[in-house]
């Protein structure tokens, strides 16, 4: 229609663009702020033990409570912070917080740290890490660190050697929302992974009996069970999906069934309604 206005197609669309461009420039800048004006908080989600429904971990999962904004999703912001290079400092905030908070919960339970492609791929990475886990006194092996498999999209062997060193720290590696990404098996034979994370849409078909689902579920727990990897299924909502997942073999579980994620307050509270032996997990009070 905007073409019969002579060459009216960008008219059509670029005030859209424009408005999109400036909200992510206007955002930007604030997110600059956001760190020192303490807008950014943490999240801890509990993950299960599949077998035991005990909590082996929480992952760490970034808020920005914004003045102007509001409470921003982390998939609207963290590409900003990404693309703006504010993910380095906002990451190392992030995983020196959640080190230190893990402090405060039994030594049983590990916490999980999600790390962008950009943060890894810095050369002073791995003295980050470091230098949060020894400022925090958290052993290596109760951290986790989660990456996509973008992170083996990036150019170079420099990512690869990265995960390498971590994993020789003796931190944790997880492989997130595997199945949604660029899935290749090349990399699962390179990098000795300590955790799958099958994405929540295959925990949803799973439960729905969607073949595909199934079949990608069972091939992939198989194959980690055959690599020494351990599999958490991402995202389990309801009883069902809990019970395939089982059936399924799945080692760890971590959805809103079980608990979503909550404030610091409140993820310690937990372990006070626990057994204190064997911290089972009780699901009625949270
Ligand atoms: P993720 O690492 O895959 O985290 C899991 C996401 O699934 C979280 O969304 C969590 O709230 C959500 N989730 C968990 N259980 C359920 C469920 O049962 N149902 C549904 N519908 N959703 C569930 P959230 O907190 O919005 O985070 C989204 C993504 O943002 C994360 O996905 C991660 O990629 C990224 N992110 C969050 N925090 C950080 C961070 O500190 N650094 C980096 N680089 N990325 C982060
Ligand atoms: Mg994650
Ligand atoms: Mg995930
Ligand atoms: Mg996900």
């Amino acid at each position: 229609r905007s073409k019969d206005q002579g060459g009216g197609v960008y008219h059509h669309y670029q005030p859209k663009l424009h408005v999109q461009a400036e909200e992510r420039r206007v955002m930007e800048i604030a997110l600059r702020k956001a760190l020192e004006n303490d807008e950014l908080l943490l999240n801890y989600q509990p993950v299960v033990s599949a077998d035991t429904g005990s909590v082996v971990a929480f992952e760490a999962l970034l808020r920005w409570n914004s003045p102007k904004f509001g409470n921003v999703s982390p998939v609207k912001f963290i590409p900003i912070a990404e693309d703006a290079r504010l993910i380095i400092p906002i990451g190392e905030w992030v995983l020196r917080t959640a080190c230190e908070e893990a402090m405060n919960w039994p030594s049983t339970v590990k916490v999980a740290v999600n790390v962008s492609a950009d943060q890894l791929t810095e050369p002073d990475f791995l003295e980050t890490v470091v230098s949060a886990l020894q400022d925090s006194g958290l052993p290596p092996h109760r951290l986790e660190i989660e990456v996509t498999e973008s992170i083996f999209m990036r150019e170079g062997a420099g990512a690869a050697q990265m995960l390498d060193e971590i994993i020789a720290l003796g931190i944790n590696l997880s492989l997130d929302d595997f199945g949604t990404g660029y899935s290749s098996l090349g990399y699962l034979r390179k990098t000795r992974f300590t955790t799958i994370k099958v994405d929540r849409s295959f925990v949803q078909g799973a439960a729905k009996n969607v073949p595909e689902s199934l079949a990608i579920i069972r091939a992939v727990v198989a194959m980690a069970d055959s690599l020494g990897m351990a599999t958490t299924a991402e995202g389990a909502e309801t009883q069902e999906e809990v019970q395939m997942i089982q059936k399924l073999g799945c080692t760890k579980i971590q959805g809103y069934y079980f608990g979503r994620p909550m404030v610091t307050e409140d993820a310690r509270k937990l372990f006070s309604t626990f057994d204190a032996e064997t911290l089972e997990y009780s699901r009625k009070s949270a």
